[in-house]
């Protein structure tokens, strides 16, 4: 089968199925060899590994994971793409193509079935329309993973790097650096893509910890003050976070926490590190139930 790394030949493919790309589903085919072997080496694909790839499309970068990995698990929505499938992957006895809602797969029983429950790799050229509600998915299910290496907007990756003080640091900063350190290895232009999208886009790697690397008493609601803090990122911290219902810290107790770890009433949560956040989650007196 033709290298799909090559826009005559992703072309070509289209051209004969007569598919037409829907940006509904966020379809931007990746045509540049060169950005596909990066993510390849990114993501550090070994022949022992069990890969998930999140949207194949046309299983561009499906055939290059094939050829590294030991087996590849593809998730596709968009059905007109399953016969395309079966044609560029016919070559390939490691692929398991399924034709489903990557939000409403069960992964943890793909990576029990598939890879005996030890840790998969996941890598995808992501659909941006829900780039935060798969990764948060991933980490939030605590399927057991290794690394997830996925192209998506360049804004986006900003964000998932970015420290405090910063005007891309945000509750997805944090929620990702929670569970994992990110790198941006490419940047990666719209001409890489057919169609080409409206935004720059990047390569990211987010290596999973071992374990979290902050204690909270209650992750849950560590996470629901971190994003209270940024809901109103403009108000101090004990403005946005005091009197938030679903929390249950008056925002005389926060200022107590806050005076306690040596910040100023005045501090906005942009400022605060994930280390001083589960501090200020494990000063915050306990809910009442
Ligand atoms: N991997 C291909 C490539 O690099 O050329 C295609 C990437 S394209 C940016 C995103 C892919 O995700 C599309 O094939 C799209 O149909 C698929 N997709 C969109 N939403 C999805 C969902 N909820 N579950 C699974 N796949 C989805």
């Amino acid at each position: 089968m033709a290298n799909l790394g090559i826009p005559q030949n992703t072309i070509a493919v289209l051209q004969r199925h007569q598919f037409h790309t829907q940006k509904r589903y966020g379809q931007n085919f990746l045509i540049d060899g060169s950005v596909l072997d990066r993510i390849i080496r990114a993501a550090q694909i070994g022949p022992k590994d069990c890969v998930l790839e999140i949207g194949p499309g046309i299983g561009t970068m499906t055939q290059y994971l094939a050829e590294q990995a030991r087996e590849v698990v593809a998730v596709e929505i968009d059905r007109n793409l399953i016969p395309i499938l079966q044609e560029t992957l016919a070559d390939y006895s490691n692929v398991t193509v399924i034709n489903e809602d990557i939000l409403k797969v069960d992964i943890g029983r793909i990576a029990q079935e598939r890879n005996g429950g030890r840790p998969i790799k996941v890598v995808a050229n992501l659909p941006y329309y829900i780039t935060t509600p798969i990764i948060m998915g991933l980490f939030e299910s605590h399927v057991p993973l290794d690394s997830i290496t996925v192209m998506v907007q360049r804004e986006v990756a900003d964000r998932m790097q970015a420290g405090p003080g910063t005007k891309d640091y945000g509750a997805l900063s944090l929620a990702v650096q929670y569970y994992a350190e990110p790198k941006i290895v490419a940047n990666v232009p719209p001409n890489c893509f057919l169609p080409r999208p409206g935004v720059g886009s990047a390569v990211v790697r987010l290596t999973r910890h071992a374990g979290p690397p902050v204690q909270a008493e209650d992750e849950g609601r560590l996470f629901a003050l971190i994003r209270a803090a940024f809901n109103q990122r403009r108000k101090t911290l004990c403005n946005a976070v005091g009197n938030v219902p679903e929390l249950g810290i008056s925002k005389e107790q926060i200022t107590e926490a806050l005076e306690r770890m040596g910040l100023p009433a005045t501090v906005r949560g942009e400022a605060l590190t994930l280390e001083q956040f589960a501090e200020l989650e494990r000063h915050c007196p306990e809910r009442k139930k």
